[in-house]
């Protein structure tokens, strides 16, 4: 059995309708990868009465609770307090924790107001949990069965601590059944007609379990299993995928968790190759993700944002007349920019997009949603052309940069020229 995990994020900010709790989702994910299955999240605001009821009911139910949040040197803070009382005893001012508090402060040149040393309180029982981009430590300690760890709500400095502290002590908790994990992306079909053909895998109770997210017109198959040791589960997922991927065929275009920029930065810079890109709908979009990527610049030749036919024609030479006669999204435009940007920029891969993202601009022959797509490679261009559900324009301006991914991902699986 795997151990059950709750998060509580603390924070009036989460609650104002301003900020939205992206912590959870992190950690639910977080924990999971060492076999801790979320079972709860709560958000509360800072009010110590509603923090205390949420931490001890999730203490109540879980294994593993890890609350977020609550942790500054303000009187609003009140997380450490809470977790006192919670524990029938008052606080205590831990020396290393303030000696650490006082350094980092002092390296970056700031004072150090007395009001920072309520960061270094920690409830009866707790350890410290150090902070290396930040000041306030966070604690771990155990309320009745379940280990409680507090870390900050900031997401750089809660990420950092739970990488470092949570989850090697989590991992290290008995009753913790190793576990593997293994991903399939997958993009074309419905998440029904995935179902379908995957349907004998899906069955509850199966080891590894076999499940489907869906997110943006992408799909993942994920794969969850249990064994004895480590090694066993993911020898065991590594079978099903194994299983799944002779099931999947050309709709599996990816395998691994990894986001899909990152996924081909890798795979371009391990190639040699690099991109170039006329983006008309997806308006940078493309860009702008292959550049959050580190190591980007090995792979990323540049592009041109086309939205105009004025745009198109200066700066990609597509002639006026093959926008007038099949219109600025067609196959024969998006070939020409393709190959346009390819060719400029001296790249491996030209693509170019142009679409109808909505909610205007739809017509019987190209309603609202349908994108064309172009790949130019030094053995030629092709181009296709996808009806995207409607469902407005980001969605279908997220779905088109998805095939985007699936496009050059597949295309890097094809052998070199
Ligand atoms: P705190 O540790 O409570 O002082 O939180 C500091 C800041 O971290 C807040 O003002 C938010 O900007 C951010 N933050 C806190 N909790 C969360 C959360 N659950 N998800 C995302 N950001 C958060
Ligand atoms: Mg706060």
């Amino acid at each position: 059995m795997s151990l059950r995990g709750e998060v509580v994020a603390i924070g009036d900010e989460l609650l104002h309708g301003a900020l939205l709790d992206t912590n959870s989702k992190w950690l639910a994910g977080a924990l999971e990868r060492v076999g801790v299955v979320a079972q709860r999240f709560t958000v509360t605001g800072d009010d110590p009465a509603l923090c205390k009821e949420a931490l001890a009911g999730a203490c109540e139910r879980a294994d593993v609770v890890v609350v977020t949040g609550g942790l500054g040197p303000t009187l609003d803070d009140r997380t450490r307090d809470v977790v006192a009382e919670l524990l029938g005893g008052p606080l205590w001012f831990d020396e290393a924790s303030w000696q650490q508090i006082h350094d980092w402060l002092h390296r970056r040149g700031r004072p150090v107001p007395e009001s920072n040393r309520r960061q270094a309180m920690l409830p009866p029982g707790a350890r410290a949990l150090d902070n290396q981009v930040g000041t306030a430590p966070g604690f771990a300690v155990r309320v009745g069965r379940a280990t409680l760890f507090a870390v900050p709500g900031v997401p750089r400095e809660m990420q950092d601590m739970v990488q470092r502290h949570v989850l090697p002590a989590t991992a290290a908790l008995p009753g913790l059944t190793p576990t593997a994990h293994w991903w399939l992306r997958v993009l074309g079909p419905s998440e029904a007609a995935l179902g379908e053909r995957i349907e004998a895998w899906m069955v509850p109770g199966r080891n590894p379990a076999v499940g489907i997210t869906a997110s943006g017109g992408l799909l993942t198959v994920r794969v969850v299993g249990t064994a004895a040791t480590a090694a066993e589960a993911e020898a065991a997922c590594a079978a099903t995928a194994a299983e799944l991927r002779g099931l999947l065929g050309d709709w599996l275009f990816a395998e691994g968790n990894a986001d899909l920029p990152e996924l081909l930065v890798q795979q371009l810079t391990a190639r040699g190759a690099t991109v170039a890109l006329a983006e008309s709908c997806t308006g940078g979009q493309i860009a702008a993700q292959l550049v959050d990527v580190p190591g980007a610049s090995a792979v990323l030749r540049g592009g041109v944002v086309a939205y105009s036919n004025a745009c198109k024609t200066e700066l990609l030479g597509v002639p006026t007349a093959l926008l007038d006669q099949h219109g600025a999204v067609s196959e024969p435009v998006v070939e020409h920019m393709a190959a346009a940007i390819r060719e400029r920029l001296d790249a491996t891969f030209g693509v170019a997009t142009s679409g109808i993202a909505g909610p205007e601009g739809g017509t019987a022959d190209k309603p609202v949603g349908t994108v064309c797509f172009a790949l130019a490679t030094a053995a030629g261009v092709r181009s296709w052309t996808l009806r995207i559900p409607p469902l407005g324009r980001k969605f279908v301006r997220d779905r088109a940069v998805y095939e985007v991914w699936r496009a050059l991902l597949a295309a890097q699986r094809a052998p070199t020229d």
